[in-house]
């Protein structure tokens, strides 16, 4: 436990809040208090934003190779602190050991050098007019980013936001979720470490109020946020006032996967089990609604108890277990709510004893246990609403044309996937999918190079891939006569 209040971050050092204001950060595992963080003020976030605005001036003025060459050492850095800070995100958000330490810090480090080979490539274009006449084009930064992130990869997301807005030349005043705010601060040292100038990597802890003072202030050009689509709407229009800034919008899902009889079944009930229970499914992206063709709804249903049976939970430090608590207790009680409601919505429950997380190891933590219903309808509200937890809902389907309906009979289009042995099935379904992640015979890899990103309510923007840097410029023209 760390007992020091947790300052912000702002022009390169650690500051103190000025509110006065606190809030406890608590381990979920066995609700200890791991930290004291101090909640930012608006003359904080205004400090943090002229700091950003002061500093975004210095980045922007170094070549890309430069700015890539920081980026690159903060990712070897972040890459050398792996353990500690996984098991630190670990500790905060009760996801397991054995995922913080393969995934969260790696893949943050993979966007800081997928984007720090990009920053050099930011190239503008030419264009003729007459004999005496031609325009070019500059990508130029934005200026500062206020960037809002979830709770569910607290690190990575800073670093998927933090990686190409700097790349393109712009500053970041970051606030991340007030349920795991502890490794953004680590992640600000480490930039400034690898020799980012000061301010141009800000934190500002709190709770919604602080990212309201982000989404409103004059000083910001567009918001990055990651959260729940009811968030993120008054994210939009907070951001659309009397500002009008640009956004990207990484927002919730509620994802179809289809398999059909002809799938390598073994593959997609490990896909399935991956894309409900890994994170105890909370990962945007989750295949929450899993159809599977009639003919083999029992066989299906029979791998997936296998699978259940071995899934490992306990202590998340422990480096052999694989399934956590929930990140909070908040969170647990909106799950097992919802545990609750997929019974009484008359949902089969084919595996799931809540009552078995109660005792020993499970005492004194956030757990809901993973829990598949079967035999599902789907107006059921389980099946429509996102639950951000482990909770499987499985749907039979008789023929083709009815899962493509069924599987875009939602307002989310965040991601989806097909199992099939037939590619020319595979692909076929999956261009009609309204999604805009998609995979085939497989799910829920998303390396840097992968653009990712919602359709409908899901979201707006894009995240990763070389498109994302379009979101972090904009274009000035110039016409030049000869
Ligand atoms: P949330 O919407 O409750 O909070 C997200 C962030 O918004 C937090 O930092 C919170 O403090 C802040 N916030 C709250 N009210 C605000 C306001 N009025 N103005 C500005 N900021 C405000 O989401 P959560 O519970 O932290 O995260 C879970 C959600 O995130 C799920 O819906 C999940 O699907 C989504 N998510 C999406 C992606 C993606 O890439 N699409 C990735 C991870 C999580």
């Amino acid at each position: 436990m760390v007992n020091a209040i947790q300052p912000l971050y702002i022009d390169g050092s650690p500051v103190v809040a000025t509110s006065g204001d606190t809030f406890d950060v608590t381990n979920p595992f066995d609700a200890s208090r791991l930290a004291t963080v101090g909640q930012a003020s608006r003359e904080d976030v205004d400090t943090a934003v002229a700091s950003a605005a002061r500093g975004q001036k210095i980045w922007a003025a170094m070549t890309g190779m430069e700015r890539g060459r920081v980026l690159n050492r903060a990712a070897a850095m972040l890459r050398e602190q792996n353990d500690a800070l996984a098991a630190l995100e670990t500790r905060n958000t009760g996801k397991p050991l054995s995922e913080t330490a393969a995934v969260d810090v790696q893949t943050g480090a993979d966007a800081l050098e997928y984007y720090a080979g990009l920053a050099p490539a930011i190239e503008g274009s030419q264009i003729p007019l007459r004999e005496t006449s031609f325009v070019y084009t500059r990508r130029e930064p934005l200026g500062v980013i206020g960037a809002i992130g979830a709770w569910n990869y607290p690190l990575q997301i800073a670093c998927w936001k933090a990686a190409p807005a700097l790349a393109a030349g712009n500053a970041v005043v970051f606030k991340p979720s007030e349920v795991t705010p502890l490794t953004a601060l680590k992640l600000a040292e480490t930039l400034t470490a690898a020799g980012l100038p000061d301010g141009v990597f800000n934190v500002v802890h709190g709770d919604g109020r602080v990212g309201e003072m982000l989404t409103g202030h004059p000083g910001i050009a567009k918001i990055t946020f990651t959260g729940e689509a009811g968030t993120g709407r008054q994210v939009m229009a907070a951001a659309g006032g009397s500002t009008l800034k640009d956004v990207t919008m990484e927002l919730g899902g509620k994802s179809p996967m289809l398999v059909f009889a002809d799938a390598d079944l073994d593959r997609a009930a490990d896909a399935a089990m991956m894309a409900n229970f890994y994170s105890s499914g909370q990962v945007c992206t989750n295949a929450t609604r899993v159809f599977v063709e009639r003919s083999v709804k029992d066989v299906f249903e029979h791998k997936l108890l296998e699978r259940v049976a071995r899934i490992r939970a306990g202590d998340p430090l422990d480096p052999e277990v694989n399934f956590g608590p929930l990140v909070s207790f908040e969170h647990q009680q909106k799950v097992l709510d919802y545990i609750a409601l997929g019974r009484e919505e008359g949902a089969r429950v084919l595996t799931g004893d809540d009552a078995a997380f109660t005792q020993g190891t499970f005492a004194n933590g956030a757990w809901a246990a993973p829990t598949i219903f079967t035999d599902c309808r789907d107006d059921m509200r389980i099946v429509r609403e996102e639950i951000f937890g482990p909770v499987m809902a499985l749907l039979a389907f008789d023929d083709e044309a009815e899962a493509v309906r069924r599987a875009n009979d939602t307002d989310y289009g965040l991601a989806a996937g097909v199992f099939s042995e037939s590619l020319n099935r595979a692909h076929r379904v999956i261009h009609q999918l309204e999604a805009g992640i998609c995979w085939i015979n497989t799910w829920g890899d998303s390396p840097a190079e992968m653009p990712v990103g919602g359709y409908k309510r899901s979201g707006i923007g894009r995240e990763n891939g070389v498109e994302t840097l379009a979101h972090y410029t904009q274009t000035k023209s110039i016409q030049v006569e000869m």
